[in-house]
């Protein structure tokens, strides 16, 4: 097959075919030729848009399997060349950036440890300047939404026009069923402040296990993600990375046939009237709740007048204590999580406590 030319900002686009998400596919790491060549070949029937492949690996602890570097460029050229499918790695460097161009990768890809320095994205775009080649960012380590936002804008600012963003969850400390957290509120914030942002859902780094893949991936597309990278290995428990969240590209077809792709909307009309009456309802009730929450300040300042009045410190730690253990209990009666009730109440102590401070 020949070779397709590299991707440009005018040959390439990362938007949505119909419902179809944009699939990126492959393994964590490229080790060797014959594993790149192999897993390649088992993706071609899922029709992917992009072959994904670590070269260089950013790896937590040293030791570690760091890629094979430019060694496994040329590998990336063949499955370009020989199956036709367009290829992107990760670069954190301006030599890696110069070495990626050099042998055609078509998209590259700022990962997570590098969107968290500044300094590296810096690097990154400077040496991208003058190039036309699509970029996508992954969300930095840690839940900072300002500085997955920098980055993107280092990279605008150097000219790149087409980008789009990773969603591959944060960093925590202590127990989480996830390898990374998703925090939703901060691609759904990002989206926001970027709609013209293509956002993708990395499931692979989210889960960190094979088990719940397929979950994460349908709920980013239930929230309208553009599309998925999945780590897809043709040997994954004996992977050098990451083997416990790989799959074959066979379990990877089946994944992609099960999930449900949405629309964002529908010329159903039936159905349209039926959405906007619900939403004029839950309108009704954001204002009736709101309403609710001014009176309750009004009170909470009532309170603050009379702590003040007799000299009694603001915050009172058992009585906050037993505001959290009544609603928790009354909201689980209601079918309300324990989680939401703690966001909810925290938030309008916080506004109780700095209005009754002013008080
Ligand atoms: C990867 O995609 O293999 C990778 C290293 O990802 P992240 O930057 O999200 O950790
Ligand atoms: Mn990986």
């Amino acid at each position: 097959m020949i070779s397709e030319p590299a991707a440009t900002s005018t040959t390439f686009s990362f938007k949505k075919q119909g419902v179809r998400p944009f699939l990126i596919a492959g393994p964590c790491s490229a080790e060797t030729e014959e594993q790149v060549m192999e897993t390649a070949r088992g993706l071609l029937h899922s029709n992917i848009d992009l072959f994904r492949s670590g070269v260089w690996k950013p790896r937590t602890r040293p030791g570690a399997f760091e890629g094979k570097g430019s060694a496994a460029l040329p590998w990336l050229k063949r499955v370009k060349d020989e199956l036709g499918l367009r290829t992107t790695i990760e670069v954190a460097t301006a030599l890696q950036v110069e070495k990626a161009l050099k042998y055609g990768i078509d998209v590259l890809w700022i990962g997570a440890r590098s969107t968290a320095n500044p300094f590296s994205v810096q690097e990154i775009a400077d040496a991208l300047k003058g190039v036309d080649v699509p970029v996508m960012v992954k969300n930095p380590t840690n839940p900072d939404l300002e500085l997955w936002i920098g980055a993107i804008e280092r990279v605008q600012a150097v000219g790149i026009k087409n980008m789009a963003a990773i969603h591959r969850g944060f960093s925590t400390y202590g127990k989480s069923i996830f390898r990374n957290e998703p925090y939703w509120e901060i691609p759904i914030e990002l989206r926001r402040r970027m709609p013209e942002i293509p956002l993708f859902c990395d499931n692979s780094h989210i889960c960190g296990n094979r088990i719940e893949l397929k979950s994460v991936a349908q709920y980013a597309l239930d929230l309208n993600y553009d599309g998925l990278m999945t780590e897809t290995h043709c040997d994954p428990d004996h992977a050098w990375s990451d083997a416990q969240q790989q799959i074959t590209p066979d379990e990877y077809a089946k994944l992609i046939s099960d999930l449900v792709f949405k629309r964002e909307t529908s010329d159903d009309l039936d159905f349209i009237a039926l959405v906007k009456s619900i939403r004029q309802q839950i309108d009704t009730l954001d204002a009736q709740i709101l309403q609710l929450i001014a009176q309750r300040m009004e009170l909470s300042e009532q309170i603050g007048l009379q702590k003040k009045h007799h000299n009694i410190s603001i915050l009172q730690l058992q009585r906050w204590n037993e505001i959290l253990e009544k609603a928790k209990e009354f909201g689980r009666k209601q079918g309300l999580s324990e989680r939401f009730i703690q966001h909810y109440l925290s938030a309008v102590h916080q506004e109780s406590i700095s209005r009754q401070a002013k008080a």
